[in-house]
């Protein structure tokens, strides 16, 4: 809309803009800072630092609510400018003789909508989450499953709590069981999966973006000397880019996610950890799981948090004719992605140059996915600084994390950093596409 002088019609069989957010859990909290979420046009949040509690020091993140109405607003807005035409409660079903077929969900009636330019798929990498999931396990009667989001309404009447996934969502629900008096020993976490997670303090922006650029930094360094996959994952735990719960397990799954070492230490309390595969059946006195099963009984809760999240679907081109299936370019940044695909969309014709600018960097799942989203984002990126519309456009974006860069840059620590990755990422790229994989290579995983 800023960029390009066109209309849009946007669809959505949901009743009201926000996506997931709509079903967000009641304790749910943005986990990147809100200062670089949302859209590029509309600030989200006052971008304070928190002073307490387990973000204390790191830049405020919007709660599931905030997120929602915050879409609220950048529909009205877009609303507003007689260019935007947001359906709601009208699913597409896919392309027709006369158009793209759109059916109204309160009429029941089935249109044709002819875009002039592009259709624009934004549910390629749509999020599972656990109150709207398909449950990947079998519930008998008298078993007491809860999705995350009935946690603090059922949580008063349990006698003990048994958390399935091994996620942020999980991650989740045993804080704020912690938080609210439960003793860990009340708690049991199946685990299928042990997971990476970042540390927070490398995804801080603005006043804070030497520690993010000293965290990419870290990344190189640690890319560039790694002799294979094991000790690629041993550099970047060592310097405390990366963490894991339980350092004497090893750890296969990497999504992204991001823990404060607060939230880490807390989450630590929690020994009883069930390593048993996934989960195939709740009953009322047993828990089935792929490679045994451990008793339980009716006063046990058990909290689904087993949705995959966002999508790790795989690559496929972004740009084609007449469509754009958004997908992730640079690594675990969503919303900047989306924004630098329609910046990309506005200012180039050609698609194969749009392809090039763009190429897919599906969204992690295990260790072994870690390479590959890296150095295509480093290649990626390089590919930019030769592009002086799009390297601005990058820059000045209030969805970039490390956008504060120009005016920090003065500063001996961001210095250094940026020192430390131009030594580093010619080699990490290279050493990263040759790495020997040491890991057993998952499957990707469709559910944690
Ligand atoms: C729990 C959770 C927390 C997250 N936290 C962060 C964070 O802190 N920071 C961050 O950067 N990212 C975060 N993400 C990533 C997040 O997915 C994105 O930030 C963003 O909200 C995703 O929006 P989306 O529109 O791409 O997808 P979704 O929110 O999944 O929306 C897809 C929409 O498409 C609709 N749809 C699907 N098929 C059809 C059809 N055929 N017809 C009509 N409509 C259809 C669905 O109804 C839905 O409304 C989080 C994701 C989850 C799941």
């Amino acid at each position: 809309m800023a960029e390009a002088d066109v209309e849009v019609t946007v669809i959505d069989r949901q009743d009201a803009p926000g996506g997931h957010w709509l079903h967000a859990y009641p304790f749910l909290r943005l986990h990147s800072p809100s200062a670089y979420y949302g859209v590029n046009s509309l600030p989200l949040g006052e971008n304070r630092i928190d002073e307490s509690g387990d973000n204390a020091g790191y830049y405020e993140r919007a709660t599931g609510e905030e997120v929602f109405d915050y879409f609220g607003e950048v529909a009205s807005r877009l609303d507003r400018t007689g260019r935007v035409r947001i359906l709601t409660a009208h699913e597409h079903l896919g392309g027709g003789p006369g158009g793209e077929r759109v059916h109204d969900l309160r009429s029941g009636k089935v249109h044709e909508i002819s875009p002039r330019r592009k259709v624009v798929d934004a549910r390629y990498l749509e999020s599972s989450v656990p109150a709207t999931h398909t449950r990947p396990f079998g519930v008998e009667s008298g078993a007491n499953v809860v999705p995350v989001n009935d946690l603090p309404d059922a949580a008063g009447d349990a006698t003990s709590y048994v958390v399935l996934g091994a996620g942020k969502t999980s991650a989740d629900a045993c804080c704020w069981l912690l938080n609210n008096g439960i003793d860990p020993d009340r708690i049991r976490w199946v685990r299928p999966r042990e997971m990476w997670f970042d540390d927070r303090t490398y995804f801080q922006p603005l006043d804070q973006v030497a520690n993010a650029m000293g965290g990419i930094a870290i990344d190189t360094e640690a890319a560039a000397h790694a002799t294979d996959l094991g000790n690629l994952f041993d550099r970047l735990e060592e310097s405390g880019r990366l963490a894991r719960i339980d350092p004497s397990t090893p750890a296969t799954m990497y999504r992204g996610t991001m823990l404060s070492a607060g939230e880490l230490e807390a989450l630590r309390q929690i020994e009883n950890v069930v390593r048993l595969g996934r989960v195939m059946k709740v009953e009322a006195n047993r828990l089935v799981l792929e490679q045994g099963e451990i008793p339980t009984g009716p006063d046990v809760l058990h909290v689904d948090c087993t949705a995959l999240g966002i999508s790790n679907a795989p690559a496929k081109p972004i740009f084609d004719p007449g469509r754009i299936t958004l997908q992730a370019v640079r690594h675990n940044s969503p919303t900047f992605n989306c924004a630098l695909l329609g910046f990309v969309e506005a200012r180039r014709d050609d698609d194969a140059e749009k392809n090039r600018l763009c190429p897919p960097n599906p969204y992690a799942s295990s260790i072994d996915d870690w390479p590959r989203m890296m150095s295509r984002t480093w290649q990626t990126e390089q590919a930019w600084l030769s592009e002086p519309d799009l390297f601005g456009w990058a820059t000045e974006s209030r969805l970039n994390l490390i956008g504060a860069m120009p005016e920090h840059i003065a500063e001996g620590t961001t210095q250094a950093a940026v020192q430390k990755y131009l030594t580093h990422v010619g080699q990490a790229i290279e050493n990263l596409n040759e790495l020997p994989r040491t890991s057993s290579s998952e499957a990707s995983s469709q559910t944690l």
